[in-house]
């Protein structure tokens, strides 16, 4: 018999990440914050984007949205995420492309960053989410000398109904975005699996993305994913760190 494990990760720390907080502690959520340690109070507002939104009947429709991109500043991120459900990982000291980034770049980019954010948050930070899900050789290596064990894909969907834990060489393969539209009936098709084996719901995205105001990009839908998972009987809630340590990776 298999564990099932619901973990969330949410990259660039803007202002929306209270209201996911939020919805994490209403329904027992735990989880991962990636975050930028020489970006804390960089604000960027009405960031226009076309997204596109999937339809439940298939089609997709383009959407302009629009939103604000503010970090918080340092002391407001100390007091927010400083949460016994909440773990720090890095994501880039500057948010830059890193692949293709030489040596010194990727230090201060990765283990810079990782100091940093150790010494604001108090705790050991093993992540480093790549800003963009861009990566090459040389940043595997600057990670891995650093001590940090895990990072992530930016991809979306790519384990579909396969919900066993998917790691290359440290770096997570999510179940899917939290702007998906197939979200919540994956998440249905997670609960209704037999663990024969320990089992996986990784979800990642942006708070910034509830502020796009579509059927999916909005808090009402993530709520849903929150409530239907807090509502399963076998589920354990565990931040990225936890995961991979239950999993023994
Ligand atoms: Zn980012």
């Amino acid at each position: 018999m298999g564990r099932k494990f619901f973990t969330v990760s949410f990259d660039d720390g803007t202002e929306q990440d209270i209201r996911v907080i939020a919805l994490m502690e209403k329904y027992g959520i735990r989880g991962t914050f990636n975050l930028s340690s020489g970006l804390f109070g960089e604000r960027e507002e009405g960031v226009e984007r076309i997204v596109n939104e999937v339809l439940p009947e298939g089609t997709v429709k383009q959407v302009k949205v629009r939103f604000d991109h503010n970090i918080m500043p340092v002391d407001q991120a100390k007091e927010v995420y400083s949460r016994e459900f909440i773990e720090i990982a890095g994501h880039g000291s500057h948010h830059l492309h890193q692949a293709g980034l030489d040596r010194a770049a990727l230090e201060a980019e990765i283990v810079d960053d990782a100091k940093r954010l150790s010494d604001i948050f108090g705790q050991r930070i093993t992540g480093h989410i790549f800003p963009y899900g861009e990566y090459d050789e040389e940043c595997l290596r600057v990670m891995k000398e650093a001590g940090l064990t895990y990072g992530r894909l930016a991809t979306s969907g790519a384990s579909k109904n396969d919900f066993r834990f998917k790691c290359d060489r440290g770096i997570i393969h999510p179940t899917c975005r939290m702007t998906d539209f197939f979200a919540l009936s994956l998440l249905q098709s997670f609960i209704d699996t037999k663990a024969n084996e320990d089992l996986v719901f990784y979800i990642w995205g942006h708070s910034f993305e509830l502020d796009y105001g579509t059927m999916f990009g909005c808090d009402a839908h993530l709520e849903k994913i929150f409530k239907t998972a807090a509502e399963a009987e076998d589920i354990e809630f565990v931040t990225n760190g936890e995961l991979l340590e239950a999993l023994g990776k």
